[in-house]
């Protein structure tokens, strides 16, 4: 029998075989609410997978994924949403041609889809969080843009913006600064750091400067298996960590 965690989200003894290439293999990863981890490691660790089995897009061989202590293993990708668990991928699915308020409505969770979501009556409820979250994502003065005229940065934010609107417990970020300029990672370092209050936030990032200026906690994974763990000053002395991720 499982028993019960006191972490947000444990993940034990996790593995994914393609066809015998194990990508995930034997992981065991728990976090923290408030915390924020940073997943790094050379291309084709496996980070990726991590966060695609967490959200359900890949289903795992075997192991163990409890989020609040419910598996999410068993749940498809639309109840691991629901349970709370909020995903951005590397390109931004936003709507191009709606403004960045509709794009913020649409995702607001009353919101069934495009034509619900534009249907409803804009009450008070949803302008105020509306506003509140586009103030939290440094979007406030282009709540009228169109979102497909923003910059690739405020794209970035405009998405994590759609994720936050649903208020998730855990919110996972693949690769969220790449192609940012340096002051647009310095704001998004700052975003990331105040909306990990109250939830989890997982990052995956190259970017080592700015996985130093907001990583709680640091895991290396290597040929799908957890090379190094800790916090940033622990991980960047590994030699292990140096040898096959940090020295390239
Ligand atoms: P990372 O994000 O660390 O760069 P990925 O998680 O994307 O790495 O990929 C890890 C390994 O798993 C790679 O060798 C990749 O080719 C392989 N892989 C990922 N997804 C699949 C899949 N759906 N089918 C087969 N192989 C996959
Ligand atoms: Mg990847």
């Amino acid at each position: 029998m499982s028993s019960d965690t006191d972490f947000l989200l444990a993940i034990e003894d996790l593995t994914v075989s393609f066809d015998g290439f194990k990508a995930v293999d034997g992981l065991n990863f728990y976090l923290d609410e408030d915390e924020l981890h940073v997943i790094i490691g050379p291309n084709g660790a496996g980070k990726t997978t991590v966060l695609d089995m967490i959200c359900g897009k890949t289903p795992a061989t075997s192991g163990s994924i409890k989020f609040r202590n419910q598996e999410l293993t068993k749940l498809s990708e639309h109840k691991i949403v629901h349970a709370g668990v909020g995903r951005k991928f590397q390109n931004p699915s936003i709507y191009e041609n709606l403004s960045v308020l509709e794009n913020l409505e649409i995702s607001f969770p009353r919101g069934h889809g495009v034509f619900g979501a534009l249907m409803f009556k804009r009450d008070e409820q949803v302008v105020r969080r509306v506003e509140e979250i586009a103030e939290e994502i440094n979007l406030k003065d282009e709540l009228h843009t169109q979102a497909g005229l923003l910059s690739h940065g405020q794209k970035q934010w405009l998405e994590i913006g759609m994720l936050l609107i649903q208020d998730p417990q855990l919110l996972m970020l693949d690769e969220p600064v790449a192609g940012m300029s340096v002051k647009e990672r310095q704001d998004t370092a700052h975003l990331l750091r105040r909306i990990c209050k109250g939830r989890a936030v997982l990052v995956i990032e190259h970017d080592m400067e700015f996985v130093k200026s907001i990583a709680h906690k640091v895991t290396v994974l290597h040929q799908g298996k957890i090379l190094a763990a800790g916090d940033m000053d622990h991980v960047q002395s590994d030699p292990r960590v140096i040898e096959v991720y940090l020295g390239h």
